[in-house]
């Protein structure tokens, strides 16, 4: 890593870039345009997020608050967990403890730095994981690894038998740093007794361990506060989703990554209410004119991401899709799988969803256990590909759902699970009809192919298959 980026700590970096970056429409408009000039790298990002409108600057003033409560937890008397991205936050926030989510993290570098995250990927490796770990830990860890980020009191996890590159990550940080660490365990089934039991005692098990480490018990106050909000949460969600099923999608196609991270970021707390309200508004003020998302206003196609996106500088995936009049209709990790989803409710599958309920302790937390088995990756792809409730039958669920006339996926050299089947996978969704395109990108790391390789060689499938 060069001595340059050892001088000052990452995240307090991507806070100032963030906290600017907000600042930036608080002006006159002349003032906005100007100060775009100083920042060629960044102005990308700034002008997709903030052109979104209200949504955008509230998203980008809620990625600039998790920045600042990261490096301010400790003046501020709370304790820090490292986690990830298909872990519920909710239960940090109701025990005080500020999570550091290396995945959404490694994003916003991502979008937000022409050099990425390369350091810190290698930097992982020199310590001594494998080059084929997943990109989206690496990114960050590495810089908490090489100590030039806010410090950081345990390391919790959920990814063991989903994602063994996801849970090796967190092990060897746990290790390498000497931190405490607690993992979920996720059984291959997803539904029945015995999976819910185990869900559920393992969800004590940790909550033992967060009160062991703040040394506080968890108060059921804060809990169900926090489980109402996000009960709001997913019922904004569901009528998002019933929204984008309309033709044309009223809703902008950066709309989806802004769901999936506000969860991420902030589930159960105001922060992430108040993101998803304003994109609610803006969907259904576009769907009772009839006006497509799309800035073109012509929707010419409609694409369902299977996986994650690709995080390129500068949200360029977004730009080529609404550039194309390609509609993004949602991935798996802007699914979710509560009781009133649109997926759940037209397919009948209450069974694999989750119901939010406030009576008592117990349910409290069963609830909370429910709501985290059903996270993406460890929801879909926890078994086998074409087994019942995984990612196929999500997949073609959705794709169905959602009017999709293609499915794409994308993810990281280091998705050996999805790699694995996905070849499978593919000709299973292309023979019940839909074209699917095989990114061999890295959604984080632009070295493994660039970008204006990935989005030449889309744009080719889709005239091969004649989708243009
Ligand atoms: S499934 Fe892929 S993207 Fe997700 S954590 Fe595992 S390796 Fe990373």
């Amino acid at each position: 890593m060069r001595k340059e980026t050892r001088e000052y700590n990452f995240d307090w970096m991507l806070w100032n870039s963030f906290t600017a970056a907000a600042q930036l429409k608080k002006g006159t408009e002349k003032e906005y345009r100007s100060m775009l000039k100083y920042i060629p790298y960044f102005r990308g990002v700034v002008e997709s997020i903030l052109d979104a409108g209200e949504p955008g600057q509230k998203f980008l003033d809620i990625c600039s608050k998790y920045m600042e409560n990261v490096i301010t937890a400790k003046e501020k008397g709370k304790k820090t967990a490292i986690t990830t991205f298909c872990f519920s936050p909710a239960i940090f926030y109701a025990m005080d403890i500020i999570p550091v989510c290396l995945e959404v993290i490694s994003v916003m570098m991502t979008f937000t730095y022409k050099r990425g995250t390369a350091e810190f990927l290698d930097y992982c490796n020199e310590v001594g994981y494998t080059e084929t770990s997943c990109s989206s830990q690496r990114g960050t860890i590495g810089a908490y690894l090489a100590g030039i980020g806010a410090d950081i009191d345990m390391i919790v996890t959920d990814t063991p038998g989903v994602c063994d590159t996801n849970a090796n990550a967190f092990a060897f940080a746990s290790a390498y740093l000497d931190k405490p660490f607690f993992q979920l365990d996720m059984p291959p089934d997803l539904t029945g007794e015995r999976s819910n039991e185990y869900h559920r005692e393992d969800y004590r098990a940790l909550i033992k361990f967060l009160e062991e480490q703040t040394g506080k018990k968890l108060d059921p106050e804060k809990l169900r506060a926090n489980l109402r909000e996000l009960a709001k949460q997913d019922e904004i969600i569901a009528e998002l989703e019933d929204l984008a099923r309309m033709v044309p999608n009223p809703l902008p196609v950066s709309y989806n990554l802004m769901v999936y991270a506000s969860r991420f970021l902030f589930a159960g707390m105001p922060e992430c209410t108040g993101v998803l309200e304003s994109m609610l508004e803006v969907a259904r003020e576009n769907a009772a004119k009839n006006i497509s998302g799309l800035s073109g206003g012509v929707e010419k196609l409609r694409a369902f991401f299977c996986y994650i996106d690709h995080y390129a500088q500068n949200l360029q995936l977004w730009k080529m899709l609404d550039i194309n009049g390609i509609c993004y209709q949602g991935n798996i990790l802007s699914r979710s799988w509560a009781h009133n989803a649109p997926h759940v409710t037209e397919y009948n599958k209450e069974e694999v969803a989750y119901t939010i309920d406030t009576t008592d302790i117990d349910s409290l937390i069963d609830s909370l256990a429910m709501i985290n088995s059903r996270m993406p990756m460890i929801k879909s792809i926890r078994g086998p590909y074409d087994a019942p409730n995984m990612w196929l039958e999500d997949t073609l669920g959705l794709a169905k759902l959602y009017n999709a006339d293609l499915i794409v996926y994308n993810g990281t050299p280091g998705c050996r699970n999805t790699w694995g089947m996905v070849k499978l996978f593919a000709r299973d969704t292309e023979k019940a009809g839909f074209p699917t395109y095989i990114m061999y990108a890295d959604a984080f790391d632009a070295r493994v192919q660039s970008w204006e390789a990935t989005e030449e060689r889309f744009m080719e499938f889709l005239k091969v298959r004649r989708l243009v």
